[in-house]
């Protein structure tokens, strides 16, 4: 029996590493068992790796072994736990949903960081796709006094990111819509917004051969995918809406595929947007670009 002989904080992480290897890269591995191990002790990662030499009980060995089956067949350990954490916040997530990632958070951060001084003002800003409602959320969290909207095609990632904004206590308006097929006199439309964002789908088909078959596997492909002919399809659709629903001034801020940097500054500059900046995450790819309503 697999896990017969595990005892100790330790003895859990080694068989992770083991089982995962085909999977993950070691570190990758470790840092899904203190994530299950975090959840399942409430313990704190510090003191987890402090206590390696601590037994386990087992309660806990027993909960532990069914998520280690289902990690060997690639669910993503978010889907297995249920949740997710961006930008210091906790979200719920389900395979309807993408799961957050650090690249969104660099987005969010770029936001804050021009909208803070202003944290007084009511801004209105709306997040297009909102999935888990991760944007539109930890945004809403930093921004107290500005009004939020969120608008996703999909009616289940709309009722998560729902359960999000009451689990982390702020107030979001959900709205179901598909912003390929929005109408001129929507709702949203009517420059009524300072901040529009937006991280759509944007993996190519050749990116998709690429991809790690946990992503591929289980997470939803409505949130992923273009086609290769089209790679900008959403971004094209979100300019022309943002055309008709940004006030002069208002900002654009997207989360891009880094392979179309120079695609999206031509697109933004053939639709009269301004003071166009494109941004690198962490990892020094072009992810992230703003622009501003002329
Ligand atoms: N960054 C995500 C990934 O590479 C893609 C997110 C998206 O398509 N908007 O998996």
């Amino acid at each position: 029996m697999l896990l017969c002989c595990m005892k100790t904080i330790k003895d859990v992480l080694l068989s992770f590493k083991n089982n995962l290897q085909n999977l993950y890269s070691y570190n990758e591995a470790l840092a899904i068992a203190m994530l299950v191990l975090e959840d399942l002790t409430g313990m704190q990662r510090s003191r987890l790796k402090a206590f390696e030499q601590d037994e386990l009980s087992g309660e806990i060995l027993e909960k532990i072994y069914p998520i280690l089956e289902e990690l060997k067949t690639g669910k993503p350990v978010q889907y297995i736990l249920g949740t997710a954490e961006f930008y210091g916040l906790t979200f719920l997530v389900n395979p309807a949903t993408l799961i957050p990632r650090p690249e969104t958070e660099e987005l969010v951060e770029w936001i804050l960081a021009s909208k803070k001084s202003k944290v007084q003002e009511t801004i209105s800003v709306l997040d297009i796709g909102t999935g888990t409602g991760c944007i539109a959320v930890s945004l809403k969290k930093h921004l107290n006094n500005a009004w939020l909207s969120a608008i996703d095609i999909s009616e289940q990632a709309l009722n998560t990111a729902r359960k999000n904004a009451n689990l982390n206590q702020v107030d979001v308006s959900f709205i179901q819509g598909d912003i390929l097929n929005i109408k001129q006199d929507h709702e949203l439309s009517g420059n009524q917004f300072d901040v529009i964002v937006s991280n759509p789908p944007y993996v190519t088909g050749t990116d998709k051969v690429l991809m790690h078959s946990n992503v591929l596997n289980f997470e939803p492909h409505a949130a992923l995918f273009v086609t290769d002919d089209e790679p900008l399809l959403f971004y094209k659709a979100i300019v022309r809406f943002a055309l008709n629903s940004l006030k002069i001034g208002g900002e654009l801020y997207f989360e891009i595929n880094e392979a179309f940097g120079k695609e999206m500054v031509d697109l933004l500059t053939n639709n009269y947007f301004k003071d166009i900046e494109l941004k690198k995450d962490l990892t020094g790819r072009d992810r992230m670009i703003k622009a501003v309503k002329f």
